[in-house]
């Protein structure tokens, strides 16, 4: 995959919206624990940013899905992890099965105004007790007349404090657990919807990350994507974005790593010298920048094939796996280098420290990627009965 003329001006324009707008108030969101989404999504609508790939009749930009991932890829250059995690939640991980299998009217309501910027969406998967075991989830969906009645809870949802919508999978019938679950469109203003509690987290602290009940929360059928019990299968295919941008996104923030403890590598002495002329220390550096690459090379190849249409379920899981396992071992190594100083809360290797160590739990944990990787090399051993 190469990036043309249009990637990496879309790259620029983000870059410069990143410097004015974002960078030099993340001090401030992180202290808070929350970042004004309303506010930075309405101004990336306006720029066309929410929406590159998505259907120009719902005011996105019908390009191609490499140009997601040059934007994921970008985002990298915001100063922490929780903003992009936010801004990728709203663009690859609630919007997704919405753009491609949600009727019109459902799209002009919910996915109209997330591309413009107007409404901020959450994804509600994972629950108190079901995480890595999606099928397991709990919170069910009864029918009475044209509508749903939907309680239970959902957990970890990134944005959902000040989300206007969530697309919620939940069940919607009894039947098998993998057929027996739909994506329904929930406006977060209903009646019976709690935000029962704002998560304090070790890292990611500009995104909020909220517990929400649901008590027989009235929505309307018609809110539901697609076919009733197709929900699972959207979702497994709405994850391959979730975890391609997750693993995308990781690319900058990493080589920002490697270059600022490169420099103050070149700047700290110890024993007369500076600690980049330890070989230990230059040749350790040397190897992450080659493992970083790897991830890009990985990532490209994974969007290149998605972009043609291609399952790409292998790639986009060994993506994610490698994003994770890379981040926590660039993040620590780098820290190592910077001695006390990468110890300091402020220091920011010490902020993607605890950040990156998200990538290898959200969106399907280390484990679950391997699990899906050796299922589809055919090692994985069948349950048995
Ligand atoms: C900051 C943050 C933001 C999040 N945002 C969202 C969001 O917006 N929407 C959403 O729906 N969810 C969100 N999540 C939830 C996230 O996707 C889950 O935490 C994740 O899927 C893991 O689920 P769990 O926490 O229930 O872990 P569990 O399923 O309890 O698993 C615990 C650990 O056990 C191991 N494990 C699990 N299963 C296996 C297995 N079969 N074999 C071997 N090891 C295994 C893994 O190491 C795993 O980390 C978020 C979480 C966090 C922390």
């Amino acid at each position: 995959m190469q990036y043309t003329h249009e990637h990496l001006e879309i790259q620029k324009t983000l870059r410069r919206f990143i410097d004015e707008e974002i960078n030099p108030h993340v001090d401030e969101w992180e202290e808070a624990e929350i970042f004004p989404a309303h506010q930075v999504f309405k101004k990336l609508g306006n720029l066309g940013l929410l929406g590159l790939n998505k259907p120009e009749a719902f005011g996105g930009g019908g390009l191609d899905y490499s140009y997601a991932m040059a934007m994921a890829e970008a985002l990298g250059h915001v100063s922490c992890g929780g903003v992009p995690m936010a801004i990728g939640v709203q663009t690859d991980m609630c919007t997704p099965a919405l753009a491609r299998f949600g009727s019109d009217a459902l799209r002009r309501e919910f996915l109209a105004p997330a591309i413009a910027g107007d409404m901020v969406g959450c994804i509600g998967v994972s629950e108190p007790g079901a995480g890595s075991d999606v099928a397991g989830l709990k919170s069910h969906a009864r029918k009475d007349g044209d509508d749903y009645l939907i309680s239970g809870q959902k957990m970890w949802i990134t944005n959902s404090l000040q989300a206007d919508w969530m697309c919620m999978l939940v069940n919607t019938s009894d039947g098998p657990v993998h057929r027996n679950k739909s994506l329904v469109m929930v406006p977060m203003d209903s009646p019976g919807i709690e935000k029962a509690k704002k998560i304090r987290k070790i890292g990611m602290n500009s995104s909020d990350t909220g517990l929400i009940y649901f008590d027989n929360v009235r929505v309307p059928q018609r809110n539901r994507i697609g076919h009733e019990g197709a929900g699972f299968m959207m979702q497994m295919l709405q994850f391959q974005e979730e975890r391609l941008f997750g693993a995308a996104n990781m690319i900058k923030g990493l080589e920002y790593c490697v270059d600022s403890t490169i420099e103050y590598c070149k700047e700290r002495k110890t024993f007369g010298s500076a600690l980049i002329d330890n070989q230990v220390i230059h040749f350790r550096l040397a190897e992450l920048q080659t493992e970083i690459e790897c991830l890009r090379a990985l990532v490209y190849q994974a969007t290149e094939q998605y972009t043609k249409g291609q399952d790409v379920t292998r790639l986009a899981s060994m993506a994610k796996l490698k994003a994770g396992r890379l981040g926590r071992e660039v993040s620590d190594s780098c820290l190592q280098y910077w001695g006390g100083m990468g110890f300091m809360w402020d220091n920011p290797v010490a902020r993607a420290y605890r950040d990156v160590r998200l990538v290898s739990i959200g969106g399907g944990a280390d484990e679950i990627m391997l699990g899906i990787i050796c299922k589809l090399m055919g090692i994985l051993p069948g349950k048995k009965k």
